[in-house]
């Protein structure tokens, strides 16, 4: 089963991503997280993304098509994946078909977290990360136990760069224009699944199992 999670940034396709990791047992592909993970080591790629992920403009569609091209083809994809963040634009939308044709794959369901844009900057902006482990969190809607330390390690939470308020209006902007068009694109194909995005994790979570309960068994 291969899916993409679509949305807008802050929509919850991270916390939805790992939902459906461990239920049905297929790796995430996160372009924003491998690309962060790049940085983090200064490889030569990470040098490209650092100031445009800082701006929250796009990494460039041929950087983002080369490592998901290499991610794709490792074994733990074989029974499937979902794609978290890619493809963002139409040019990596029509990439991602040819890599999948060639691999006599398909997409089974886009799922489309549709969530308001007034509530957005609200969930970014009181979005942490533990600096250790990476594990989420939200400082309303999902608090670790004890303030600013992860549950998990006890590491101190942090706040991405791209989530400061100067970098959350861009990234809207930029989804706008470059991301929502894809919309059209995945309806046309007959593969877009609108999920009210706005609810609790476990109602969201509820409507994904759905969603792909539905399709399990189609495509064998
Ligand atoms: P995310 O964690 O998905 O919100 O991604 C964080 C940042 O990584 C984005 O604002 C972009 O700068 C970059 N990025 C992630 N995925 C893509 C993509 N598919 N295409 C271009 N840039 C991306």
């Amino acid at each position: 089963m291969n899916l993409i999670l679509f949305g807008p940034p802050g929509a919850g396709k991270g916390t939805q991503a790992k939902f459906i990791v461990d239920s049905f047992n297929i790796p995430q592909i996160s372009t924003g997280d491998m690309l962060r993970s790049a940085v983090k080591e200064q490889t030569p790629l990470g040098l490209v993304a650092k100031q445009l992920m800082e701006s929250g403009a796009l990494v460039p569609d041929d950087v983002v098509l080369g490592i998901v091209r290499e991610r794709i083809v490792l074994s733990d994809c074989a029974n499937g994946f979902v794609l978290d963040g890619f493809p963002r634009t139409i040019p990596q939308a029509d990439a991602l078909e040819l890599i999948l044709e060639q691999m006599n794959k398909r997409i089974d369901h886009v799922i489309s977290l549709d969530v308001e844009s007034a509530a957005i900057v609200e969930r970014l902006s009181g979005r942490r990360t533990c600096s250790s482990c990476g594990k989420g969190y939200h400082l309303i809607y999902d608090p670790p136990r004890v303030a600013a330390l992860c549950d998990s390690c006890g590491a101190a939470l942090i706040q991405r760069e791209d989530d400061r308020e100067e970098t959350v209006q861009n990234r809207l902007a930029v989804y706008e224009q470059q991301t929502a068009p894809l919309k059209a694109y995945y309806e046309q194909a007959g593969l877009l699944r609108h999920i009210d995005g706005g609810g609790a994790i476990q109602d969201i979570q509820l409507q994904i199992k759905k969603v792909i309960q539905g399709c399990i068994g189609d495509h064998p």
